[in-house]
């Protein structure tokens, strides 16, 4: 049932992942998914993009996969909340898609991102997916909130190259308020890939009256630096360019009147997290 659908799905090719897309899994059963989310050998993707040139180091293909627990705020993907609004994607597909720019993005030295969405919901798949790259030989990262670090094993975090992990606010109330989950396991995960040295990017969006908060920026910088192996943070200024999906998805959105922050409040957050030696764009 699943295997028909991804050959009859549209096209994953996303021109960005502003496309609303809905309900793209419709007619596969509930006990399909699960078992799809068991071995990993289907996956459920909002799209793949190509060309990004901010989604890691050099030019990226990226997986859009979807389904994410978190609720934050601010989403400008909220249709990624629910996997069934993903294609349903053969790993197979999947590999094939992918192996097609292997050479390409050899040659601008780019590679393979796994976003969403939280690409952890289906840990299964990404871990084969990402596995399925590094054998092409394709430099590897994933975009996470890292909260469902803890299902994967060393041996499989071996895959992943670069971890781009979003770190909200701190404190575990305003972290609740602003996601709907604790921080702990997102620090916690960070904690453990620096005890790897395996390479992380914060990335850290900035909502002027949200998240610019001088104290909590500061711990959030501090916290970065003390964990030796954050090699840039990237401060991403909140837009509105996802209000729509809040719209039409009857989604209750409380950020309407919140303006993208200016560039002085973006060079004041870069520079809380250059005070602590860290390289911040
Ligand atoms: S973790 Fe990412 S995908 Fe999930 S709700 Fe937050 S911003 Fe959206």
């Amino acid at each position: 049932m699943i295997a028909e659908k991804s050959l009859q799905a549209p096209n994953l090719q996303a021109k960005n992942p502003y496309e609303l897309r809905l309900d793209q899994c419709r007619g596969v059963s509930e006990s399909a998914v699960r078992e799809a989310l068991r071995t990993g050998d289907m996956g459920f993707l909002h799209s793949f993009t190509t060309g990004s040139a901010v989604d890691g180091p050099g030019v990226r293909v990226v997986g859009w996969t979807a389904g994410c627990q978190w609720r934050c705020l601010y989403c400008h993907n909220p249709d990624t909340w629910n996997m069934m609004n993903g294609i349903p994607v053969t790993l197979e597909r999947a590999i094939e898609a992918l192996g097609k720019y292997r050479h390409g993005l050899k040659i601008m030295n780019g590679g393979f991102t796994l976003s969403g969405g939280e690409p952890l919901m289906q840990d299964r798949f990404a871990v084969k997916l990402l596995r399925g790259a590094k054998a092409m030989g394709i430099h590897t990262a994933i975009e996470t909130n890292g909260y469902l670090g803890s299902r994967l094993t060393d041996d499989e975090l071996d895959a992943i190259d670069l971890v781009l992990l979003g770190i909200k606010t701190w404190g575990r109330e305003k972290h609740l308020q602003l996601t709907g989950k604790d921080i702990a396991n997102t620090l916690e995960f960070g904690r453990r890939l620096a005890a790897r040295k395996q390479p992380i990017w914060v990335r850290f969006v900035l909502v002027p009256g949200l998240t610019d908060d001088p104290a909590d920026v500061a711990q959030i910088a501090n916290f970065a630096a003390g964990l030796g192996n954050v090699q840039r943070v990237e401060v991403l200024p909140f837009h509105q360019m996802g209000r729509f999906k809040w719209q039409r998805l009857g989604l209750d959105y409380t950020l309407n009147d919140v303006k993208t922050p200016t560039q002085d409040l973006i060079e004041w957050a870069c520079n809380v997290f250059r005070a602590e030696g860290l390289q911040a764009f």
